[in-house]
């Protein structure tokens, strides 16, 4: 084995896309990693090459100015891009949720007025379930929306949205009255457009502004408030009230993927990061890397990586074969993120005092590692979605 995290059988298009993209990250994205992620500043140069690149399409059919790839395509791009600077993948990762979803769910309509829009990377997604009471108890949502004729009217607020104000799209949960006794069938998904920005960006619409993060910085955060805003009811995903808490876990099981990619990408630098430091540091007389402490540290912590990038890329294949993936992708989220934790961990402490340094680029990823233990689901939320699978599938 030459290199961590090879993936066998790809198509020569596969290769080719990757090793464009590993390109672009080595020229475009580490070297300016560390002073953007410091400033806290948008990436724009890095998302316009993205853009250039066809990226913000790549899972959208050929169709509709796609490039009709698969999930498994999508997931190595970003263990790539995350490799570079997480952030950066947070940019299309909402993105890439909501074009998943209209490309499943959404009527004839809407896939023609977004999807070729959303290709170009003119219309950008964000995606909204979490409120400031509840994150992992999706079912218990409060915001509401009431039919009044055509139109619904929206109240309530949202929280944590990635990309709240640089995009102009979000894919909303809210509470309908569609009567049903299950307080999840009468969830449904909504498409709000807005203008980017922050403020009172629509009439009933305010996104105040960025929530300051202990890492994943660049990358906007927000809260979304909506107050009296008036929504068609075409906006409906797939014109299907009562259908949005199926149409986002349906979603939401792209983002463990991509979750699972993202932890394998940091894991993947830091295990680099560490095992170029040994090599060069010296303490009493020899190279780190020659006292077996340290190098049993590298083994465990290159296992740990392979390791999860095999699931996560199980996980993808299951899923672009339409085959069920929630058990899968709970796997591959728990293992990658946990993993990735614990290798950037590591590596921190091979760096010695130098890892606590901002000169060294393993102090970002320290700050970068714990959101994956959070997002798209807590690890015990993984684990509850594991233990019903398994006793589903080992029912006696
Ligand atoms: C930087 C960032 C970006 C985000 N981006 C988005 C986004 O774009 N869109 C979006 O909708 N959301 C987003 N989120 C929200 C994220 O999905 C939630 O934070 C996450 O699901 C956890 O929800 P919570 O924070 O409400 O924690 P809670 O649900 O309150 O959980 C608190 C603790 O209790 C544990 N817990 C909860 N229920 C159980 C249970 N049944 N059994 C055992 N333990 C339990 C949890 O594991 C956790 O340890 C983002 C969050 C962050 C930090």
């Amino acid at each position: 084995m030459a290199r961590l995290a090879q993936t066998t059988g790809l198509t020569d298009v596969q290769q080719e896309i990757l090793s464009t993209v590993r390109d672009f990250v080595n020229k475009e994205i580490i070297p300016h990693a560390q002073a953007l992620e410091h400033g806290d500043t948008y990436p724009a140069d890095i998302v316009a090459g993205m853009k250039e690149m066809g990226l913000f399409g790549l899972m959208i059919p050929e169709e509709y100015g796609g490039l009709g790839e698969s999930l498994l395509t999508y997931a190595l791009v970003v263990e790539e891009i995350a490799r570079g600077w997480m952030s950066v993948s947070g940019v299309i990762n909402t993105h890439f949720i909501v074009a998943y979803m209209l490309r499943q769910h959404g009527t004839d309509a809407q896939k023609q007025h977004y999807l070729p829009k959303m290709a170009e990377g003119e219309i950008r997604g964000s995606f909204s379930m979490s409120e400031p009471d509840l994150g992992s108890d999706v079912a218990a949502i409060k915001t509401r929306a009431k039919r009044e004729g055509d139109d619904y009217v929206i109240d309530g607020s949202k929280m944590w949205l990635t990309n709240g104000g640089s995009s102009n799209l979000i894919a909303l949960l809210a509470k309908t009255d569609e009567g049903a006794e299950k307080a999840h069938q009468n969830l449904t998904a909504f498409l709000i457009d807005k203008p980017e920005g922050f403020g009172e960006v629509a009439p009933g619409l305010r996104i105040p502004g960025k929530i300051d993060k202990m890492g994943y910085k660049g990358v906007d955060t927000t809260e979304a408030v909506f107050e009296g805003f008036k929504v068609g009811a075409d906006k409906v995903l797939g014109e299907a009230p009562g259908k949005g808490f199926a149409y986002m876990m349906d979603g939401i099981e792209v983002g463990r993927v991509n979750v699972a990619a993202r932890a394998c990408g940091i894991a993947i630098r830091a295990f680099e990061l560490a095992v170029e430091y040994a090599q060069q540091r010296t303490t009493f007389g020899k190279k780190i890397a020659d006292h077996q402490a340290i190098s049993f540290k590298l083994a465990e912590m290159a296992t740990k990586v392979e390791s999860a990038h095999l699931m996560m890329t199980n996980a993808a294949k299951l899923k672009d074969s339409g085959e069920r993936n929630d058990v899968a992708a709970g796997m591959a989220k728990l293992v990658a993120s946990e993993y990735c934790a614990e290798v950037t961990q590591e590596s921190f402490r091979i760096h010695g005092g130098y890892g606590y340094s901002k000169e060294y680029e393993i102090e970002r990823l320290m700050r970068e590692a714990p959101f994956l233990l959070i997002g798209e689901g807590t690890s015990e939320i993984q684990k509850t979605i594991i233990s019903r699978g398994l006793l589903r599938d080992y029912k006696i």
